[in-house]
């Protein structure tokens, strides 16, 4: 590897089929670890009627009953905290996180402990950056990971966080700064709020079309694109090529059918699946309920010999992603009948490159009504919403609409 590859480890050049095996070995460990230390994972394995003799064999994963992500926040509010799923002392971890859900996620050690060096650098950040970080450091895992990561590269990083956007602008006045790592649509308030031109940004949670990645590039360096996801760290991402996100080498990452769980053929769009290998927290076939589909398993330009998928396409069921949290929709039907409204829906729009939020409401609320009912919403959601009161609204599901266009081509 010479100074200007952005490769990150020897694991990204090699063969599909060492690749594969090396997979293939770490599933079995990992099966065989499960079996012994974690009583809930045990018990989904003999559900599966997978047991020890079964965990060498290629298929053993894909006879495994994906668990999904909805199932494993209700399986942690049944045994809290970690539904039964957390392997040895619970001392032995760095940092524990509560994501929205809620779900809970310990952390083992404190190097790059989502694995996002790996995107960060095949995004072009490296040793001699200084780079703000505007992830949030609070409660979820976002902020730490990707400041683990990019500290693991040799950057040194503004732990900037979320909001605070005039304390922010005022520092890339004065700090040298030239990297960046955050939602798409922040790094546009920054570079117009703050006249900013960044060198390297590496962008995750939400889409980026191409249009608003050429309004970024035009006031400054590169941008790419990352995927991961707070439980599963960083799962994929684009490099110089830009031609499809490239999957990371340390997990197990399938795109399976949502409605029957079978992998899909390459190319067709299904759900991501992870598999992760932690010592004290993994997990087996955990669905993200993102869309996507591989766009290629060929070598790609870079040099690199994962397979590439497209990106977020889409969700499955009732949770969507606004500027990097999940809103659901009984967080939409808690808050209206703590207010005593039956009907209400929150309808998410995109408007100039933001997310906008609107609660309609039917109820003529005093201004005090609005702003204690606005004041429940974001308590839940974490994210700040509008009231329009409208003349009529439909008292049946769904009460949360997401109006922006999530498919592209
Ligand atoms: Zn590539």
């Amino acid at each position: 590897m010479n100074d200007s590859s952005t490769l990150h480890d020897p694991d990204e050049t090699r063969r599909p089929e060492e690749r594969c095996e090396d997979q293939q070995r770490r599933v079995t460990a990992l099966l065989a670890n499960l079996w012994e230390a974690a009583p809930a994972w045990r018990r989904r394995l003999e559900g599966s009627n997978v047991s020890p003799a079964d965990f060498g064999a290629p298929d053993v994963l894909t006879r495994l009953t994906p668990i999904a992500k909805s199932d494993l926040a209700a399986l942690q509010v049944e045994d809290p905290p970690f539904g039964g799923f957390f392997i040895g002392d619970l001392t032995s971890s760095s940092r524990i996180f509560m994501s929205p859900g809620p779900i809970y996620d310990a952390q083992l050690g404190t190097t790059d402990i989502g694995g996002f060096a790996r995107g960060l650098r095949a995004g072009g950040l490296a040793r001699g950056d200084i780079v703000l970080n505007t992830f949030a450091y609070h409660l979820t895992p976002a902020g730490h990971a990707f400041e683990s990561g990019a500290l693991s590269l040799g950057c040194v990083v503004v732990p900037a966080g979320t909001g605070n956007t005039e304390q922010q602008a005022r520092l890339l006045k004065d700090l040298p700064v030239t990297g960046y790592m955050g939602t798409p649509s922040f790094l546009r308030m920054l570079v117009e709020g703050a006249d900013w031109r960044f060198k390297t940004a590496c962008v995750a949670a939400e889409k980026l079309t191409e249009d608003e990645r050429a309004v970024l590039e035009s006031r400054g360096g590169r941008v790419s694109q990352l995927y991961g996801t707070a439980d599963l760290g960083y799962l994929a991402g684009e490099c110089e090529a830009r031609s499809g996100m490239h999957l990371t080498e340390d997990k197990v990452i399938e795109i399976l059918d949502p409605a029957t769980g079978e992998p899909v053929p390459d190319g067709e769009i299904g759900q991501v699946a992870v598999t992760t290998f932690s010592p004290t927290y993994p997990f087996v076939r955990l669905t993200t309920g993102d869309l996507t589909r591989v766009v290629s398993t060929e070598m790609c330009e870079c040099g690199r010999t994962s397979a590439r998928i497209a990106g977020v396409l889409g969700r499955v069921g009732p949770g969507v992603k606004v500027r990097g949290m999940f809103v659901y929709e009984d967080h939409v039907r808690a808050a209206l009948s703590r207010h005593g409204l039956g009907a209400g829906r929150l309808v998410i729009r995109r408007t100039a490159g933001q997310d906008t939020l609107t609660l309609e409401i039917v109820e003529p609320l005093s201004d005090e009504q609005q702003a204690d009912l606005l004041r429940t919403l974001r308590d839940a959601i974490k994210l700040r919403a509008e009231i329009e009161i409208v003349p009529e609204v439909d008292a049946e599901p769904p009460q949360l609409v997401d109006a922006r266009e999530i498919w592209q081509a």
